[in-house]
């Protein structure tokens, strides 16, 4: 698998066509595939086949709790925290994932896909593991957590056959009033979203 696209001058570009201002984050092609390539073995692992990829019971399968927060601080969306010494202080569990009350179901799964990312990436052995997601971080591992995201619930196989279907369908066409909304309702993600992964697998026009 080869991803074609890449960021120039905050330009994604499609096979040297510039698409439109990017949204994409700037990380190197090696690295993008690095990470495509972790969330499809991931998946091959847990022997997800369909879509919506159910991340809620796959985090449980690797021990993670999953807990809706009240974050008093308004940019926080989310949190990994994992220690295998201790508890995570106020729990009963070595390995924790919140995510912020007031989001609605998407924002959630997508969260909890970003903090695996941050646990299937970042995580050095033995280390303890803390990370939270603020909306306008840029620390570096950041863009990395989020491509997984998009990458684990949007693979790009199923991607391209849901694109490919959506052309063909004229039913579908009238349904949705855009691909982004058709992805966004197939692969149970926010539109935002959906727009992102579809500019970043060049499969948009
Ligand atoms: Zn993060």
């Amino acid at each position: 698998m080869s991803l074609k696209g890449g960021v120039v001058m905050g330009v994604w570009l499609c096979g040297g066509r510039v698409k439109r201002r990017s949204h994409v984050p700037e990380l190197t092609a090696e690295r993008r595939q690095v990470i495509e390539d972790r969330a499809n073995r991931f998946l091959v692992e847990q022997g997800v086949v369909g879509v919506p990829v159910d991340i809620k019971s796959l985090v449980k399968k690797l021990d993670f709790r999953v807990k809706e927060l009240d974050f008093r601080d308004n940019r926080t969306t989310g949190m990994i925290a994992v220690n295998e010494n201790e508890w995570i202080e106020n729990t009963d569990t070595h390995r924790l994932i919140a995510v912020g009350k007031q989001l609605g179901h998407e924002r959630s799964r997508f969260i909890i896909a970003h903090e695996l990312g941050h646990y299937l990436l970042h995580k050095t052995q033995e280390q303890p593991l803390f990370a939270r997601r603020d909306t306008d971080t840029n620390r570096s591992d950041e863009p990395e957590a989020e491509l997984f995201g998009r990458a684990i619930l949007m693979p790009k196989d199923k991607m391209e056959e849901a694109v490919r279907y959506f052309k063909s369908n004229e039913r579908a066409q009238k349904a949705f009033s855009s691909i982004s909304k058709f992805i966004g309702a197939l692969f149970d993600v926010t539109e935002k979203k959906a727009l992102v992964r579809l500019e970043e697998l060049c499969l948009l026009g």
